[in-house]
Parts: structure tokens; sequence; C-alpha cells
């Protein structure tokens, strides 16, 4: 189906009263929303019964999700006004499922100065930026502190920008450079000015997956470990899944398991971000390791799956217009979404991996979507809170592709 016809799609289960689609979907379906609607905490085998729901049954579901996602976050679509900059492509980790990694050898492997990542900085500041969300590859040749030491120019420079940045993949390899046990590396960083963690690195929490994805990424107890030390610490971190590749439906619904067994340990997940795998310029697809699946379908399972599941434990759920292209991402407002993300003014995480959607979505492209889909657009900081009656110079202009715009298919670098 066309984004279009997506969008269709939804409208007509908006239009739908619940009674009718509830009636027309499966029992054993209908007693499971009926339980998420009443707030019963869903046990995997209802989750699992919902990821493989098609036809009426997901019907049901997106109305479920979408009347959830009104009751619990209300109608407002929240959005930050931020930038990525991707500091580095030199990475040694080689995962399966990154376009964006050079060896430091390569003709385009770049590694930014300081400099450049503060230029970046002051003209993301400039354009109305709150935050700046950071990630790179894993590089050989990086001094210790790095990390601690750019964190701490930036903040130097510009003390209310919030720095959102180095997944668990990062904070592993940066603690074994500085020789420091996780505790006392996330505290260094969070003194010098940290504001919170991407919870990215997760692809799917299974390591039998992982061996394959990555077998040299940090495993899934050591990104437990990572990320339940930041929340203790006071440093909040995002959850994302990323799906659509060579995982089973079981294993999606043992990581959002884990993820919300997490949160209720420590309430440190600030949303829940699901990310589809971008296959196409990705070693695993040219391996013929993964079958490339239509947009659409798949997606509205996994945010209505992720909007009941993570019910009660974490409201913000978040869509990804570089995954899914502005339009789609629009549609899954209606499917639990809450969230649509950032302007990011320079996307480097997707575009190489294949994906379409561009690097820059300004704020008035996004008020014009929540409208569309009769919602109002409010801008957010990093941690949700509203900005009300803040008018950011529209994310201001976009900007020209630069030489670092490479990426990968999964959910980030590190
Ligand atoms: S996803 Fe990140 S860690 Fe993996 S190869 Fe790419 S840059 Fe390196």
């Amino acid at each position: 189906m066309t984004d279009l016809e997506f969008r269709d799609y939804v409208d007509e289960i908006e239009a739908t009263p619940l009674g009718v689609l509830l009636d027309r979907a499966s029992p054993d379906v209908r007693a499971v929303l009926t339980g998420a609607l009443n707030r019963r905490e869903l046990t995997p085998e209802d989750g699992l019964r919902l990821y493989t729901a098609r036809g009426d049954d997901l019907r049901a579901a997106i109305k479920c999700a979408d009347l959830a996602r009104a009751e619990d976050c209300g109608d407002e679509v929240t959005y930050v006004v931020n930038r990525n900059i991707n500091f580095t492509n030199i990475c040694f980790v080689g995962c399966q499922f990154c376009g964006f990694k050079r060896q430091r050898w390569e003709s385009d492997a770049y590694d930014h100065s300081d400099e450049t990542v503060l230029a970046k900085v002051a003209d993301a500041r400039a354009r109305g930026a709150t935050e700046v969300c950071m990630q790179g590859g894993i590089n050989p040749d990086m001094p210790a502190f790095r990390y601690r030491d750019l964190l701490a120019k930036i903040k130097m420079q510009f003390p209310d920008i919030h720095v959102h940045a180095f997944s668990p993949m990062e904070i592993m390899y940066g603690a074994r450079r500085a020789r420091m046990d996780y505790p006392e590396y996330i505290a260094m960083l969070r003194d010098a000015g940290l504001g919170s963690i991407p919870g990215t690195a997760a692809e799917i929490l299974d390591d039998s997956v992982r061996e394959v994805l990555s077998h040299k990424k940090v495993d899934v107890a050591t990104w437990v470990e990572i990320i339940t030390t930041a929340h203790a610490l006071g440093v909040p971190t995002t959850s994302t899944i990323m799906y659509g590749h060579i995982e089973s439906p079981q294993q999606v619904i043992n990581h959002l398991e884990l993820i919300r067994s997490i949160q209720k340990q420590t309430h440190g997940f600030t949303e829940f971000v699901p990310l589809r795998f971008i296959h196409q310029n990705t070693v695993m697809y040219r391996k013929g390791m993964v079958k490339p699946i239509e947009k659409g379908w798949l997606d509205f399972q996994m945010y209505a799956l992720a909007r009941l599941y993570l019910r009660g434990q974490i409201d913000n759920l978040q869509t990804s217009w570089v995954k899914l292209g502005v339009e789609l991402a629009a549609t899954t407002l209606k499917a639990g979404c809450n969230d649509f993300s950032g302007t990011l003014m320079e996307e480097s995480i997707t575009a190489q991996a294949g994906g379409d959607a561009g690097e820059f979505v300004p704020v008035d492209l996004i008020e014009e979507q929540a409208r569309a889909m009769g919602r109002i657009a409010v801008e957010r900081t990093t941690l949700y809170q509203k900005l009300y009656g803040r008018k950011a110079p529209n994310g201001a202009r976009p900007i020209t592709p630069s030489a670092d715009h490479y990426a990968c298919g999964g959910s980030g670098c590190g």
C-alpha cells in the first residue's frame, strides 16, 4: 500500500467505534485488548498474539493503541529541535547492518576535530536546537578521555545545550580505554555535562541474534549493566529496538519484556523508539541474510504492540521519520505514537544504508503533519518538558549534505 492508502486505513480505524472493531476481532485478541484498555499488564503470550495480528485483529489492536495513547499522553504530538553529530565514522566493530563505518585508511574516513564538532554545536544552537545527539564509530585511535574532554568543551561554550550522547557500546569502549569501571566512568561523563544516553546498540537484546548481527558488540548483560548504572547515577536514557531483519517474534517480545522489567526497577527510560531495519546498503542484505520487508504492516504491528505492552511503564512512544519517511511516520501517530522525534538537521545514520527520508525535518513540516492527523505539535526538551509558546526558528534551513553523511541500517552507531 502507498503512504496515502495507509493514511486512509488508519482514518477508517479511527472512525470505526471500538465495539465494532473488537467484535470483529478473534476472541483471544479481543480479550488481550480489553485487558490492555483496562490497564492489565500484557503477558509475553499476549504480546506474541498481538505482534502476529493481521486483518481485523490488527485493526482492533491499532484502535486500542491509539486510545491508550490518547488516555496516557493526550493529543499533543511532541518533538525536539535537535541536531545529530556523528563525530567519527572510523570503527573496527563491523556490524553486519552498518553502512556507516570506515577503516581508518579509507579515503572517506573521518574523525572530526573538537573544533569541527564545536562549530556544529554552534550552528545547531543558532538554529534553535535545545539538544545535540552525538554518536560515532568505535575508533581504535581514540584518546582515552576523548568523550569526557569533548563534552567538557561543549558545555564550556554552550552550557544550556542538552548533550544526548554515547551509546552503551561507546560507554563500554570509553570505560575500557580509560581503565575505569562503569559507575566511575558514567559519573565522570555526567559531571562533564552528559545529559542523557541514547539507548541504541540494543538492536535485539538477545545474544544469539547479536552474535549474527555483530559478535564484537556489547552483549545483553553489558548493555543492561550500563543502562541500569546510568539510571542509578541519575542519567536517563532512551530505549530502542531494531526490528525487521533476522529476529523472531518471540525475540521481539523478550526484548520488550526486558525493557519493561528494567523500567519497573529504575524508571530511567524517557521513551521507547522502534527503529525498522534499513537493508539496502548493508552487508546483511548483500550476503542474502535478510529479505526486504515492505514498509507498513510490520511497523503498525510494532507500534501498536509497543504502546500496549509498555503501558503503565513507558508513556512516550516515538515514531521514526528517518526510517519510515515523514508521511508514513505521521500515520503511526494513529497507531500508538505520541512523539515525532527530532528535526535532526544532519541525519547520518540511515541515509547511507539506503534510507530515503532525507536528513532534516523543519518544525513547520512537523506541525503540518500533526495537523493533518488532527493533532497539535508541541516542542519539548530531550526529557519531555513541553516548551509551550517557544517558536524555534523552524529548526532553520536544511543543510547541504556533508562528507559525514554515511549511515548504518540499525539503531545508531556505537
Ligand atoms: S553500527 Fe556503530 S559500532 Fe557497529 S560497525 Fe557501525 S559504526 Fe561501528
